[in-house]
């Protein structure tokens, strides 16, 4: 026993160690993906459901490693909000997303949406007003086509900072849509407070519904107070032919999910849109 409990020390330790040890290669390399141009925005179409067509796409960052390979946002994106290096990162993302949008306008796509995700960091950081303002300009996308995804996080910032800052973002003329919706734990007081235009129900809401004659009260009460508050909303993460019917029948306006499309390279994304002008 006593051997055992010292081959689990070593194994713990030992993951420790491991963990330790990525983290400092993750950090320093973050500090130079950006310069060695590391760092991809991979497309995932999002689809208006009464329309069937494509109204927007979500930005998501992907990391292509020299030697780790490929890293998931969802390990590296709180390093980078931990580090600070979320700040110069997410402007690169910003620019990215919205310069890409103009070129595929120029391509002769048909206009997009582009959402971006925005840590709850970013929100506090002094110059985003500023720097979002000099993005639109810069890139001459029309600002209702950028859309910031923001999490019910920030509902724990100081009410009126939030509320002034998402004011004067709006006042550039985009759009916001909560993240997540429905797994902040937070008072839904700020749905009131804060200039929101969109509520994304989050996937796990979406994978409860396996049959198109399902009930699921959430989804259908988000979507209701969506209306009701005059927001759009959206479903994230819908896999099955059955998800989508369900939303269609409970009028819930855009989704996003495997089923559609899994997020794509820009290579991927114009090959896509070929083949629905082909089609
Ligand atoms: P999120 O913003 O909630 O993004 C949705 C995640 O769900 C994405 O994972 C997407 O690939 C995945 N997904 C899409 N459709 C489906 C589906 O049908 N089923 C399932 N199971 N998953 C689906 P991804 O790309 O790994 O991103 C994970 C998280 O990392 C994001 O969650 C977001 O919080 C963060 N993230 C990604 N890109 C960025 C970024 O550019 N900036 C910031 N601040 N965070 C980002
Ligand atoms: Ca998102
Ligand atoms: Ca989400
Ligand atoms: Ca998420």
């Amino acid at each position: 026993a006593k051997e055992q409990g010292r081959n689990n020390y070593q194994f713990y330790a030992l993951e420790m160690k491991n963990k330790f040890l990525r983290r400092a290669v993750l950090e320093k390399g973050m500090r130079k993906a950006l310069e060695r141009n590391e760092f991809r925005l991979h497309y995932q179409p999002q689809i208006d459901l009464q329309t069937g067509h494509i109204v927007g796409v979500e930005a998501l960052i992907r990391w292509i490693h020299p030697e780790e390979g490929m890293i998931s946002p969802i390990e590296f994106i709180p390093l980078a909000e931990e580090t600070g290096l979320i700040a110069p990162i997410g402007e690169w993302i910003l620019e990215t997303a919205c310069s890409q949008i103009m070129q595929w306008q120029g391509k002769g796509f048909p206009l997009m949406r582009v959402s971006v995700n925005l840590s709850a960091r970013q929100i506090q950081q002094q110059n985003l007003v500023g720097y979002v303002g000099t993005v639109l300009e810069r890139t001459g996308l029309d600002p209702k086509l950028l859309e910031l995804e923001i999490t019910e996080s920030i509902a724990m910032y100081n009410e009126d900072y939030v509320i002034n800052k998402l004011n004067s973002l709006k006042r550039l003329g985009l759009q916001i849509a909560i993240d997540d919706f429905g797994t902040g734990y937070s008072s839904l007081n700020y749905l009131n407070k804060f200039p929101i235009d969109t509520l994304k129900i989050d996937k796990s809401f979406i994978n409860q519904i396996t049959d198109a004659s399902d009930h699921n009260e959430i989804i259908t009460t988000i979507i209701a107070m969506a209306r009701n508050l005059k927001l759009k909303v959206i479903a994230e993460g819908v896999e099955t032919v059955e998800q989508l019917h369900y939303l269609q029948n409970q009028k819930c306006n855009e989704a996003q999910g495997y089923f559609f499309s899994k997020p794509l390279s820009v290579e991927d994304f114009e090959l896509l849109f070929r083949q629905i002008a082909s089609a």
